[in-house]
């Protein structure tokens, strides 16, 4: 036996006191709140499974390609070269999180979360079926808990492979699918990890994802204030909380008077604990405001049934804002972090599309070669080896050509054929820089490669090339290699 001393408060909802697991089985509230839960849940499951189906401009509304390095958003791919508009649009996307979390507290975790969704709606109601509903009779049968793993794993796979096509695309993923193990062991490794992550978190880890893995539901301190949208009790209407004394039933068996003790006036809260069975974090909701709380609204639909059985009206437990619900004030929409969000957000909004909308139609590098950065050759003149590297960023073929601005300094391009690029496709090709000897009088000077396409696209490249330095007899002193790559910002 463990000599460790117990805490005497409950510091985690998913431990007990000796440190081991307290499994949930929150029971379902049937209710308005999980009827609407319900319908916006499933239907972002049949987005989110539909989604990588479609095509727009030939590609999936969203594609994340690690391998190819391509991040396509509805019809916009971007590089990891679009620096600027990654950086906008991450910017973006974390501000807006911040404004929704300030303005409706944490809608996204009850309502959105694929975690939440996925649990709640697909991976639990399973195991009601499988095992029977929590306070309820328990099934039998030995076959149950084998069934219900046994249904876990597939819909474990098929996630994995939908969660996974968001990374690959349907089309690779269907090959792999299709075809042997053997042929492609590290897709179908990585498919086999990724289910196993989501049994080991949807059948085990389960809550405690949103309790302690979840960087979100650590935030919300600091992106949440008083006026914000929240699950709340309502402590001035439901304390002092306690079970009504029923009346006596019994008569007066004498008539003397008797000092009977005055009934405490107590709220509208009857410590059912409807509220605290039925939620996924394992928390009491009138303990105030927690970051277990992941805004699910189960409390909402179990303390209204309370509330429509003993006459009460709902709302004990209902979204309201601290400021509204327990000091009775109005709740203020308009704050300085609700004015200032949106401010920030259409600025780097703007700043994304402009970017956008003006980003060059190719992206050009011209890179050194490694190692061998130069050669001199017989006649005195000096040769760079170059990598030119083009991205078509275009919805079309493009033939991109080279050519060199100062022809009139004595450098001379020794040709590279002009070479067609499909979209979004990058390819590179080596290419020489030839010039005499005479016009590196400090070792290196500067070209500018002037690359077009055949759709009125051209781009300046201003590139360094290198020389030996040559002494006073005209003989060459070796130098030492620079890597070096010129090109767009
Ligand atoms: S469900 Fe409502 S009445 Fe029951 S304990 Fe919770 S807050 Fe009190
Ligand atoms: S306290 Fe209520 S809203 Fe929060 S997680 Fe529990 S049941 Fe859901």
């Amino acid at each position: 036996m463990s000599n460790a001393p117990t805490p005497d408060i409950q510091v985690l909802s998913t431990l007990n006191a000796d440190g081991s697991r307290r499994w949930l089985k929150p029971k379902l509230s049937p209710g308005r709140f999980l009827n609407y839960r319900r319908a916006v849940g499933y239907l972002l499951i049949a987005f989110f499974c539909a989604l990588p189906h479609i095509r727009i401009m030939g590609k999936p509304p969203i594609l994340l390609d690690l391998l190819r390095r391509e991040f396509t958003f509805f019809g916009v791919t971007l590089y990891p070269t679009d620096t600027l508009l990654l950086a906008l649009l991450v910017l973006s996307v974390f501000l807006t999180i911040f404004f929704l979390t300030a303005m409706f507290g944490r809608v996204w975790c009850g309502w959105g979360c694929p975690q939440t969704v996925y649990l709640e709606l697909v991976y639990r109601p399973i195991e009601r079926f499988f095992e029977g509903a929590p306070g309820r009779k328990k099934k039998q049968g030995g076959w149950r808990k084998p069934a219900k793993l046994v249904t876990y794993l597939v819909i474990s796979f098929a996630l994995a492979n939908t969660f996974i096509a968001y990374f690959v695309g349907t089309d690779d993923l269907f090959r792999w699918m299709l075809g042997s193990p053997f042929n492609h062991p590290v897709p179908f490794l990585v498919m086999a990890v990724t289910t196993f992550l989501m049994m080991f978190d949807f059948a085990f880890f389960r809550e405690q994802v949103c309790i302690v893995a979840c960087p979100y539901g650590r935030f919300q301190s600091v992106m949440l204030d008083r006026n914000s949208l929240i699950i709340t009790y309502d402590e001035n209407r439901g304390e002092p909380r306690g079970k009504k004394r029923r009346a006596s039933k019994s008569k007066p068996t004498d008539v003397s008077l008797k000092v009977m003790p005055e009934e405490p006036a107590l709220g509208d809260c009857i410590d059912c604990k409807m509220c605290v069975t039925t939620c996924p974090t394992g928390i009491d909701i009138r303990d105030g405001l927690q970051l277990e709380c992941v805004n699910c609204a189960q409390c909402i639909d179990a303390c209204d049934s309370v509330m429509d059985k003993i006459g009460k009206p709902r709302g004990l437990i209902r979204y309201g804002s601290q400021a509204a619900v327990l000091d009775g004030e109005k709740s203020r929409f308009i704050r300085p972090r609700t004015v200032l969000y949106p401010a920030i957000i259409t600025v780097l909004f703007t700043g994304f599309l402009f970017v956008l909308i003006t980003r060059a139609p190719a992206y050009v590098s011209v890179l050194r070669q490694r190692g061998a950065p130069y050669a001199v050759l017989e006649d005195g003149s000096v040769v760079n080896s170059v990598t030119m590297k083009v991205q078509n960023r275009r919805p079309d073929e493009s033939l991109y050509t080279f050519s060199l601005v100062d022809l009139e300094s004595g450098v001379v391009e020794v040709p590279g054929e002009a070479f067609t690029v499909v979209p979004r496709e990058t390819v590179s090709r080596p290419m020489l820089l030839k010039a005499p000897s005479s016009s590196f009088p400090s070792g290196s000077r500067d070209v500018t490669i002037r690359i077009t396409d055949n759709e009125g696209f051209e781009k300046d490249v201003t590139y360094r090339m290198m020389a030996p330095r040559f002494t006073g007899d005209g003989s060459a002193t070796t130098r030492q290699p620079v890597d070096e790559e010129a090109g767009d910002e």
